[in-house]
This record gives C-alpha cells, structure tokens and sequence, in this order.
C-alpha cells in the first residue's frame, strides 16, 4: 500500500531547499507526495507571485509530487492562530497523511518559517480531534510521523535522522532550477548542496537529508536499526 506524505513549505522554494530529495525517492518509490505552500511568496524582491506560482508548479512536475496553495494572509503574514491551524489540519483530513513534514522549529532567516513549523504542529494535533466544530464535516485522522525539515539553517543540532540521498542530487538539482527567480539573490543551490554533502560525509555517502523528529522514534526491537550511522 502506498505511503501517503505531505510536506509544507511557507513559501514556493521552501521544500525543493529543504526536503526534496527525501519526497523524490519517496515518489520514485511509488508513495504518494502532496506538497502544501501556505503563501506565494508575495513579499519577495524577486518574482511576482504568479511566477513563483508557476515556478514551484514546474518543480513539483519534475519531483512528481501534487501540489496545493493556500491562502492565510501571504508572505510575511502567518499568525500562529487557531483559523491558521484549523485549514492546514483541514488539508491533514482531506489527504490522510501517514508522515508530516514541516520547518524546524528553530527561528531563522523569516519570520515565516517558525510560524509555519508551528501552525502545522498544531494543525497534526487538530485533525484527530473528534469534536472540533470547524471540521466536522471531514473524518477525524491522527498521522502517523511528524518530521521538521531544515531550509537554509546549517548549524542546527544533529538530525535525528539522516537519509542518505545521493542518488538523487541531479533531480534536487531540477527542482530547485525551477525556481529560477529565486536564483538571482543568493548561492542557495551552493547552500543547500555544501550542507547535503557535510552531512552525507558524516555516515559515509556523498549527500545527505536530516530530519527531525517531533516525538520519540518507536521501533519494534533494537536491531532493526540495520544500516551504520557512524562513518568514524
Ligand atoms: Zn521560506
């Protein structure tokens, strides 16, 4: 059965800098990706926002996942409120999830990035909740994983865990291509590839994606832990 995953991103590039190599081997592994963007990077200084629209819809077709909007106020305006909350946990109902990915929580670079990681630590909470006025008109889902990806921090503490993802560097390469108005301002691609490959070096391959749990990590019995985290 296929493994049903949403990853939300506040802006249109946030997930193909974060986490895209990580839905893209999901998707080649034939689980199902849904992509929520919660603005259209309406305050950016470059690419108005039917570009950037445009722009995350082409990198979304080069990862093979969907890809929704939403609107909550635009770029530089996510409130952590209970109506935020209640449309993202809306989304949770309508697609099942099992895994969740959002920002870490850390603050960084905008504001709206802790925002985000906030408001969907809430919305996960809200969509199980059997009495909730708001979505009574949707069935009740508790997933099963939450997950925090990072955008552009480097330093943060160790990933819990790291998924090694050097198969697919030419298509995280694509995806963020796509985003070319977002290419002009900083060496994001250089970022993001220079922390992959720091990361990668630590277990012994050459790219790497961390990511962070939001609850503890449950297996049924130690030695499931098959493949080496330690390369030193
Ligand atoms: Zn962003």
């Amino acid at each position: 059965m296929k493994t049903k995953i949403l990853a939300v991103g506040p802006h249109p590039d946030d997930i193909e800098f974060g986490c895209a190599p990580v839905l893209i081997q999901e998707v080649r592994n034939g689980n199902q990706v849904r992509i929520l963007v919660l603005t259209q990077g309406e305050a950016s200084t470059s690419g108005a926002p039917e570009e950037r629209i445009e722009e995350a819809r082409a990198a979304a077709k080069a990862m093979g996942t969907e890809i929704e909007f939403l609107e909550m106020g635009g770029d530089c305006h996510l409130r952590q409120d209970i109506q935020s909350a209640v449309a993202i946990a809306r989304e949770i109902r309508r697609f099942e999830p099992e895994i969740v990915l959002a920002p870490h929580p850390d603050e960084n670079q905008h504001p709206d990035h802790v925002v985000a990681s906030k408001l969907v630590r809430d919305a996960t909470r809200l969509a199980r909740y059997g009495g909730l006025t708001e979505l009574r008109d949707l069935p009740r889902h508790a997933i099963g994983h939450l997950y925090f990806y990072s955008i552009t921090q480097t330093f943060l503490p160790t990933p819990d865990i790291v998924i090694d993802v050097s198969s697919i560097e030419s298509q995280w390469e694509q995806a963020i291509a796509c985003h070319q108005s977002q290419m002009k301002t900083k060496a994001y691609l250089r970022l993001v590839q220079t922390r992959a490959r720091a990361l990668g070096a630590t277990i012994g391959v050459s790219s790497a994606v961390g990511l962070w749990a939001n609850d503890p990590i449950r297996l049924s019995r130690l030695s499931d832990l098959t493949l080496s985290s330690r390369n030193y």
